[in-house]
């Protein structure tokens, strides 16, 4: 199993006050956003390799450094890989990327454009995009809500992603959260890209949008680009593994439609990091 969606940094340096205290709308009870790395590492001990990244949004107060992210994934070269934060809207993001794919080692990027405030489509991305898609570096884009009242919804829909991924049709991109509640867009964005994928972090907890989700990217025909992730520190590795397992749960004997078994355990098994083109040797 791999997971490709965790967070790490410290909050007390990394996020401003005012947005920490809104995290406790992201599941309706007080959230502690500490990232220890020791319970970092007995949390993902259920996946082989896992990806970590920070947030960079200065509009709501998000700032992890990427020599942060570097120096934590250093200590556990093996399991864990880094990616970049890119925030567009400040001077010198591209060069800063540059740094840290090219000196820190760094293999991914993460982008927010809600949190951000900027558009997909900004003529302010296109650099970092052609840079991505030219050296080979995917892209997971925060995509749907966010409990941050300053996150502008109108730069989250999933239906953005598909200009850039028009534009830019060799840019590996992983949509999170399959675009939470705007699923069915996502699915039909990533259904259109070869090279368009989509994260189910952070969803079991809303069991039956999740159930929805999967019945939805079985009848598209999509359930091989969804990939695995957890969200950490928002949600947890194995209560993330069990929620996937367990989601015709809601359902009940209803004789509803079922989640396939292929479909649970083919999440569980993807490799999302060779998909992703992130080879071990990087
Ligand atoms: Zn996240």
């Amino acid at each position: 199993m791999q997971n490709i969606h965790t967070h790490a940094w410290e909050p007390n340096l990394h996020i401003a006050a005012a947005t920490r205290a809104e995290a406790d709308r992201s599941r309706g009870a007080p959230m502690d956003l500490t990232v220890d790395f020791d319970r970092f590492m007995a949390d993902n001990e259920p996946f082989e390799r896992t990806a970590v990244f920070g947030l960079k949004a200065k509009l709501t107060g998000y700032w992890v450094p990427d020599k942060y992210v570097a120096a934590f994934v250093a200590r556990a070269p093996d399991r864990l890989v880094g990616f970049a934060c890119v925030d567009p809207t400040q001077d010198g993001a591209l060069s800063d990327l540059r740094h840290a794919v090219e000196d820190l080692g760094l293999v991914g990027v993460k982008m927010v454009p809600m949190y951000a405030g900027f558009d997909p489509r900004d003529e302010r991305c296109q650099p970092i995009y052609a840079y991505c898609q030219e050296n080979g570096l995917p892209i997971l884009f925060h995509s749907g809500t966010t409990f941050n009242a300053a996150a502008p919804l109108a730069f989250t829909r999933p239906w953005l992603f598909d200009e850039v991924a028009i534009r830019y049709p060799e840019l590996r991109m992983v949509l999170a959260h399959v675009g939470h509640p705007f699923c069915d867009e996502c699915l039909v964005v990533i259904r259109k890209h070869p090279y368009a994928y989509a994260d189910i972090s952070a969803l079991f907890y809303r069991p039956w949008q999740f159930y929805n989700m999967l019945i939805s990217a079985q009848e598209y025909h999509v359930t091989g680009k969804l990939l695995f992730g957890t969200d950490y520190p928002f949600a947890k590795g194995q209560e993330s593994i069990d929620g996937l397992r367990n989601a015709n749960a809601v359902i009940g004997e209803s004789g509803l439609p079922r989640v396939r078994p292929e479909t649970i355990e083919g999440i569980l098994e993807r490799d999302a990091f060779r998909l992703l083109g992130i080879e071990r040797s990087r």
